[in-house]
């Protein structure tokens, strides 16, 4: 590409911006990482959506996040189907050779893998509506009104922690209390993190929580008494 075209390559720019300016100043950094393997202490597994973006939230930075991601921050269920599903292969990688001391489920407001749970997705779509069966249980009997919307990203969450649980590796690491879960809603437009708090059975805005974990493991419980997971 000559010097012209790439100037109105914006992402190339980008690319070589992050070699001339980004890169010197952590280069220490980046090369330690590669010296003495990657050591992550969290395991992330969050939405795809663009304005979710896990390092920012975190205050983290490279080598510390391992990420997984994709439509609804969902958990296939372990062993339960036998499709090519990365995810579940990043949590078991994770847990079993990573060893990873917490792992976060991150779903947030306006997320479109809910509503498309709701409102259906094109028939083409094969994938994508196959994988939106993750996220049934927690759909609610009615309209998706904003409240309904929100009420179920913060279902999902709860939901997806309850089927990490189904995976041995990390029952069996919880159980041992080497790993601790953690079940996050992020309201993007009000810049805050709700914190799964198991033992109340509620969300709590981070900047009131006593911690950042969703502490012992229990059924969630509703505010209205109903349970939706054994
Ligand atoms: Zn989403």
């Amino acid at each position: 590409m000559t010097g012209n075209a790439a100037a109105n390559d914006a992402l190339l720019l980008r690319l070589r911006c992050f070699k001339s300016d980004y890169f010197p100043l952590h280069q220490q950094r980046f090369q330690d990482l590669v010296a003495e393997g990657q050591h992550p202490k969290t395991l992330f597994i969050g939405c795809s959506d663009s304005r979710l973006v896990p390092y920012l939230l975190t205050g983290t930075g490279p080598g510390e996040l391992f990420i997984v991601r994709n439509v609804g921050a969902f958990i296939p269920p372990y062993g339960g189907s036998h499709g090519l599903h990365g995810t579940t292969a990043a949590i078991e990688y994770a847990v079993l050779s990573l060893n990873v001391e917490r792992i976060v489920v991150c779903g947030h407001s306006q997320c479109g893998g809910i509503r498309a749970a709701y409102e259906g997705v094109p028939d083409e779509a094969v994938a994508l509506k196959a994988w939106l069966k993750l996220v049934q249980e927690a759909l609610l009997p009615v309209q998706p009104s904003p409240e309904a919307l929100r009420r179920t990203e913060q279902r999902s969450v709860v939901l997806q922690l309850e089927r990490l649980m189904g995976y041995p590796m990390v029952r069996r690491a919880v159980e041992a209390e080497t790993l601790t879960l953690h079940g996050w809603h992020y309201v993007i437009e009000e810049g805050e993190i709700h914190i799964f708090d198991a033992q109340h059975g509620d969300f709590v805005p981070a900047s009131l929580a006593s911690n950042c974990g969703t502490g012992p493991y229990q059924p969630y419980v509703e505010h209205d008494g109903q349970v939706i997971c054994d």
